[in-house]
């Protein structure tokens, strides 16, 4: 199902002028899938077309596009139905859906159009288990030189598997929701026992979160060929972090309510197959790899990513430029490896990335490391931050950039205050 098709093709222009736009995250070639709304009106699916959205569930029910016959595929407001069908199906889809927004083979009637800036955007698939890596080499040597001293950065599993741990799909919400500070048992290094309270150093991780759109059936591992092409997209995920709680908790079953309290992930689920043009191959091996985490073909893609942080009444900052071309481990080879103990995997499950960081201290993905842990603040503008205070907004923003820019779109969130306990 992969490679390269008349979708790709940098020469189409759009009838929806502001697709056509250089700045557009979303012109022609890239067509993602998310679900919106308007007014009190039902949840719809939906394709972004520049500052538009193609409304696909009118589209079906017109006769227009049917991805299934007999089946209502674009009618329960989640994408589950559509990622569940065939692959080749997905790729029929994405090629019929480019002919009627194409400015040559398609036009304006019979199609329904929504202005993004009317629409209220909802979670686009519902996320059947989240999953979340560890899978840049940079993120873990800093995170491990920071709490275990240089030398033993690295744990001694880091370079032969992706390490992983079985998250929340419970609290995976849309851009826009507001995250509430969490509450948990916190313990200084001074005291002699935990107090509950609120999370003091909450953080960001800068992932992109890859959404499996072909399950596989238990006890049969997917080799990395077929979980590349088992994910249906890519989404910009934000996997909210709690230091202080994580430090005291995460010994020894791994991260528990530090991270449990909320993922952000971006409305627009990116194909993998609009991907196809800016596939790259993972960094060079330092260590041979088990045959079952081998890849034949570059399953990492070279996506240029951003955070920026907004202080509570400041301005913009853009606080992190990274890639997520340097992940040691693909999608593809961590879901192999989720699978390859017979583990099922399922239409709607998440799978985030790790964190992505650089090797240049700009290029870090969480504050834990751009600030070293609260050792060095950052000045955003007069006002200095070490983790994120209350009323505080970061954006993640991610596109790839080649004979034309495809973008994800934004994935925002802003901190409220946490609950209070009359304890
Ligand atoms: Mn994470």
């Amino acid at each position: 199902m992969s490679g390269l098709n008349a979708t790709h093709d940098p020469a189409r222009r759009s009838w929806v002028e502001s697709a056509n736009a250089p700045g557009s995250d979303f012109p022609i070639q890239n067509l993602p899938f998310g679900v919106f709304s308007e007014g009190d009106g039902a949840a719809r699916v939906g394709v972004a077309i520049g500052d538009m959205i193609l409304d696909l569930t009118a589209l079906e029910q017109a006769g227009t596009l049917v991805p299934a016959p007999g089946e209502w595929v674009f009618g329960d407001g989640v994408l589950n139905p559509f990622m569940a069908l065939p692959q080749h199906v997905w790729s029929q889809t994405r090629a019929r859906i480019a002919e009627l927004l194409d400015a040559e083979t398609g036009g304006p009637e019979g199609q329904i159009l929504v202005a993004q800036a009317d629409a209220r955007m909802h979670l686009p698939f519902f996320v059947r288990s989240f999953t979340d890596f560890y899978a840049s080499r940079e993120h873990a040597s800093n995170v491990g030189s920071m709490f275990r001293g240089p030398d033993n950065a690295l744990m001694p599993n880091w370079l032969h598997l992706p390490v992983g741990y079985n998250g929340r799909a419970s609290t995976v919400v849309v851009s826009g929701t507001a995250i509430r500070r969490p509450n948990g048992q916190l313990k200084a290094p001074d005291a002699a026992v935990p107090h509950f309270g609120p999370c003091r150093r909450l953080d960001i991780e800068l992932e992109m979160g890859a959404v499996v759109g072909t399950p596989s059936e238990m006890g049969r591992p997917l080799t990395t060929e077929e979980a590349y092409d088992a994910i249906f997209g890519y989404v910009l995920l934000n996997d909210w972090s709690a230091r202080d709680i994580q430090v005291w908790e995460y010994q020894p079953l791994g991260p528990f309510q530090a991270k449990a309290f909320a993922t952000t992930i971006s409305p627009w689920v990116v194909t993998r197959e609009a991907l196809e043009p800016f596939r790259v191959s993972t960094p060079e091996r330092a260590m041979p790899l088990l045959p079952y985490l081998a890849e034949s073909a570059p399953n990492n893609f070279d996506i240029r990513l951003e955070v920026d942080m907004v202080p509570a009444g400041g301005t913009a900052k853009t606080i992190s430029r990274t890639n997520y071309r340097h992940m040691y481990y693909s999608s593809a080879q961590q879901l192999a490896h989720h699978s390859a103990s017979g583990c099922a995997m399922c239409t709607g499950d998440l799978l985030g990335s790790g964190t992505v960081s650089g090797q240049t201290p700009d290029s870090l993905g969480s504050l834990l490391e751009i600030t070293w842990n609260g050792r060095d603040p950052i000045d955003l503008g007069g006002v200095s931050r070490t983790f994120i205070e209350d009323g505080d907004t970061l954006t993640l923003r991610g596109w790839c950039e080649g004979d034309y820019r495809l973008g994800f779109g934004d994935c925002v969130g802003t901190i409220l205050p946490a609950m209070q306990y009359g304890i």
